[in-house]
């Protein structure tokens, strides 16, 4: 049999159905399902994506074998419909559109109203008895398809009808009478014929094949591409195309289009949510031309219509187990269904709507766990308004309340302003009148969004809930001027550059910069809200508790301080993967001791002083422990280059050199100058990162380690008194060699065991090393022989594998992404196959000497989803994030382990 490369779909049958994404694209996909289940959905057929692939391969020709599929179908659907492609009394119109596997909103084209010419215009007019109707038709038609296939800019067509419109005194399209349409029609055409040399075809095959073509084309226009970038989607996927009957929400007052959700995408309230207009088309809901009417509206204007439409989407809820972003149109009181997915949504909505489904019994947890991004959690932690400081700002106006959170920054008005601002180091809300897919990039630089025109559904509202970002839409209570960038309000004029706050869960534009404090959540892990009082609180944890039943990696937390480590403890972290001391010497009672340590010369002088750091280091351990209560701690042993801790070559110079030009008395002053510009001089080095640092400085002062492990220990043993448990591991970093661990764990042994004989006190403990340059992964096997545990310093180990600095990487590693010549930041997300296979190595090596070797992660990457999911593949114990990407590293965790069992990776809509 040939291969199929078509699936059609009609009432009550399809061939294809919702699990075949990959072929027929998520929009596909779901109106095959939609059809298949017995939906009202206009029928059609969908071109499969390895279409997309033979005809970029064929150098953008449809191959034979497809044309004739094509044609087939094209038959189908004219039985189907009762009409004909092409027929002048009883023309069949079909629309376009463009859907890949994941939904990649707005980044290609969709072309409406297929199928009509001078000749079918007037069948249709006399078919529906309003020519009206058949022109908006025509003239969206030539619109559409000169823009995306003849390549001429819709802003052009855009003026023409404004000015029409001007000219005319209409302040709306639908107003327009077929009268004024007809001219409008005719400078389309003249404009087409000035900017191409060509007539817009009348051939209907044409047509259709032209659309089709242009479709496929999309798939790599520039915006299509930097988006998948950006969302990690692969280049050669493909999109799909659905050729489909046109139904038509432009016919009159009886007739409407809309989008809605079945809860709402910010909160997760369970109630159907969504936008429509009277007698329009297509994109015009969403595009912000008029203000939509809310769907409560539709209940009262056409309570039928409302009624079966709520029981169709609440259906499509429980069909697909999740929250459907829906669209639909209304041909003369009669509903259609166009497309269906599971709907994007916030943070804070997404634990609501997992937590609630499976509560309603419409799914699993296991399901449910799948259904938040990891990373969106994060959304939950972001800090909100100080509800008192919010009272003395000025109130300019009030939106929709678009996507939660609360954001301060200095007006914009263009994307381009918003990365260039950004790349200074300023804070920005963007300001539009709308957002459109080229301004994803502006979007992202920015703190927060704010439009004024569009609906909930609009471009600005759906891009920002997906990005996690604050943003207000539809504010139509202030004047923007894009050209003079200004924005007025409550009778203030606003400049660019001035500072406005937006809070994205009430819909408030204020005056000025706001402080922030902590999310609800934060609130109640800080004690100053009761769990019991906090709704989100509780959806957050019995989440996360699901999670915590599933996954088999240990999440723990990289603290420096005490307090650090209690909220880790509150995000569930199960010990502590570094504690870097370093970080407790740079209190003000410390700094002074750490530095008269550094320049005395002599070991013994060292000695003393460090005793006198040592209470320090004792308590921060004692509260580290108990903070922990008795999960592992670890504890790095001093990391950075000395001169860190003293002050800088040039201002001791300065400082000197003003000193003498004052003629200062203060002989003593000036000699201790000179003499720490001495130290600090014969300290520095040309390349610290790769210096005398890490074990290299235990080695050459053991007396700091020797205190370090005295402190440790002495620490430990009282909280073991007070008949509490306590787990020590102590970490030797930047090892390259077994005989360096060796050296260092001579001296840990030795402190450790006469501390713990002096207080009698019995308690186990470990000893190991970073794995951060790549000799020790690869010599781990010899490594392990000393270490009792390894810990992955990746941000180190991807340094010297890249032999990158990653603090100087930041001058190009963005050229890199942005040509594409990496698709990720290595200090980001870890790079699997250089160092991931260092750390594949090492885990095989060192697990072979040491069969159960304990083995975690401390780098940056320990709570960044996809090197948590590849930890967990490489079968290490635990990850070791920052405190805030606990909840994170907990979900990751748990889904990795799901889909394994389910043996696929989900994917989106
Ligand atoms: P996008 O992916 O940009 O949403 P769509 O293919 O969904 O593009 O189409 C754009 C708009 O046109 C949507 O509002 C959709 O509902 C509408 N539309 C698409 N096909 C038809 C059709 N056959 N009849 C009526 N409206 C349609
Ligand atoms: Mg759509
Ligand atoms: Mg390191």
């Amino acid at each position: 049999m040939a291969k199929k490369y078509m699936y059609f779909f009609g009432a009550g049958t399809a061939e294809g159905n919702k699990e075949m994404k990959d072929l027929l694209g998520g929009k596909g996909a779901n109106l095959a399902e939609m059809a298949g289940i017995g939906l009202p959905v206009p029928p059609g057929f969908t071109i499969s994506t390895e279409v997309c692939t033979l005809f970029a391969k064929s150098g953008g020709k449809i191959p034979p074998a497809v044309e004739k599929e094509i044609m087939t179908n094209l038959r189908k659907l004219e039985r189907a419909s009762g009409q004909e492609f092409g027929d002048e009394a009883n023309p069949l119109l079909v629309s376009v559109r463009s859907g890949a596997k994941f939904s990649m909103p707005g980044m290609m084209d969709t072309i409406l109203n297929l199928g009509l010419n001078e000749r079918t215009l007037e069948g249709l007019a006399r078919k529906s008895g309003n020519r009206r109707f058949a022109l908006d038709c025509y003239r969206r038609l030539i619109h559409m398809f000169s823009d995306v296939v003849m390549g001429v800019p819709k802003k052009k067509f855009e003026e023409i009808l404004k000015s029409w419109k001007e000219k005319m005194g209409f302040q709306f399209d639908h107003e327009i009478p077929a009268l004024v349409m007809e001219k409008i029609i005719a400078d389309y055409k003249k404009l087409i014929k000035k900017e191409t040399g060509q007539d817009f075809p009348q051939d209907v095959m044409i047509q259709l094949r032209q659309a089709i073509s242009a479709v496929f084309e999309s798939w790599n226009n520039p915006r299509a591409v930097t988006y998948r970038r950006e969302y990690h989607i692969p280049d050669d996927l493909g999109t799909a195309v659905s050729v489909q009957m046109m139904v038509f929400g432009n016919v009159g007052e009886n007739s409407a289009t809309g989008v809605g959700f079945t809860r709402d995408p910010a909160t997760g309230k369970k109630e159907i949510y969504g936008e429509y207009l009277f007698n329009a088309q297509g994109e015009d809901v969403v595009a912000g031309i008029r203000t939509p009417s809310p769907l409560r509206k539709l209940e009262t204007e056409m309570p039928g219509v409302f009624k079966q439409l709520k029981e169709t989407t609440t259906r499509l809820e429980k069909h697909y187990g999740d929250v459907q972003d829906f669209e639909f149109t209304i041909q003369e009181g009669k509903l259609y269904m166009l497309q269906t997915r599971n709907g994007k949504r916030t943070g804070p909505a997404a634990i609501k709507i997992a937590v609630d489904l499976v509560e309603e019994g419409l799914i699993r947890k296991e399901e449910a766990l799948l259904k938040v991004e990891p990373q969106a959690l994060d959304q939950l932690l972001h800090p909100i308004f100080d509800p008192e400081e919010k009272k003395k700002h000025i109130l300019l106006a009030k939106g929709l309340a678009a996507s939660p959170g609360a954001a301060s920054g200095q007006m914009v008005f263009t994307a381009n302003d918003a990365v260039a601002w950004k790349k200074e180091g300023k804070d920005v809300i963007l300001v539009r009148d709308e957002t459109s897919p080229d301004d994803i990039h502006g979007m992202s630089a920015a703190q927060g969004i704010l439009t004024g025109t569009g609906g909930m559904t609009s471009h600005a509202a759906v891009v920002s809930r997906q990005m996690g970002k604050p943003a207000i839409v539809g504010c139509c209570d202030i004047l923007l001027s894009e050209e003079k960038k200004t924005l007025t309000a409550d009778g203030r004029t606003l400049r660019e550059g001035d500072w406005i706050s937006i809070d994205g869960a009430t819909g408030e534009v204020l005056a000025d910069r706001i402080k922030t404090r902590p999310s609800e959540i934060l609130q109640v892990i800080n004690g100053e809200k009761k769990a019991a009082d906090s709704k989100m609180y509780q959806y957050f944890t019995k989440f996360l508790s699901w999670a915590d039943k599933v996954r088999r990696l240990r999440v723990r937390a990289n603290s420096d301080t005490p307090p650090d480590a209690r909220v880790a403890y509150a995000f569930g972290a199960e010990g502590i993967g570094l504690a870097r001391t370093e970080h407790m010497f740079f209190g003000k009672d410390r700094l002074p001791i750490i530095k008269e340590m550094i320049l005395s010369e002599k070991e013994e002088d060292r000695r003393r002083i460090l005793s006198r750091l040592l209470p320090f280091q004792r308590q921060d351990f004692y509260e580290f422990f108990k903070e922990m209560h008795g999960h592992p701690v670890t504890i790095r042993t001093i990391d950075p280059p000395l001169h860190e801790f003293l002050p800088k070559r040039e201002d001791l110079m300065v400082e000197l050199t003003e000193l003498r030009a004052k003629k200062s008395k203060d002989k003593k002053k000036i000699e201790e100058l000179e003499k720490l510009l001495e130290r600090v001089r014969a300290l520095s080095e040309f390349n610290p990162m790769l210096g005398h640092r890490g074990c290299r400085l235990g080695i050459s002062y053991p007396e700091i380690i020797e205190m370090q492990t005295e402190a440790i220990f002495e620490a430990a043993c009282q909280v073991a008194k007070e008949g509490n448990k306590v787990f020590p591991e102590i970490m030797v970093p930047l090892v390259g060699s077994a005989a360096e661990l060796a050296n260092q764990k001579v001296i840990i042994k030795r402190v450790a065991e006469e501390v713990l004989a002096k207080h009698k006190v019995k308690l186990a403990y470990t000893i190991g090393t970073m794995i951060e340059i790549p000799r020790a992964a690869i010599t781990a096997d010899e490594i392990a022989e000393e270490a009792e545990f390894f810990s992955f310093g990746t941000n180190d180990l991807t340094q010297t594998t890249y032999g990158i600095s990653r603090d100087d990487g930041v001058k190009f590693i963005n050229y890199y992404l942005l040509k594409g010549i990496w698709k990720d930041d290595p200090f980001s997300t870890i790079d699997i196959p250089g160092v991931g296979e260092l750390m594949r190595m090492a885990v095989e090596k060192g697990r072979k000497t040491r069969p159960n070797l304990k083995v975690g992660i401390c780098g940056v990457h320990g709570g960044e989803p996809r090197s948590v999911v590849f930890c967990h593949q490489l079968g290490l114990n635990y990850v070791s994030c920052s405190a805030y990407q606990i909840p994170i590293a907990r979900l990751a965790a748990a889904q990795i382990v799901i889909q394994e069992k389910q043996g696929k990776k989900t994917d989106g809509d």
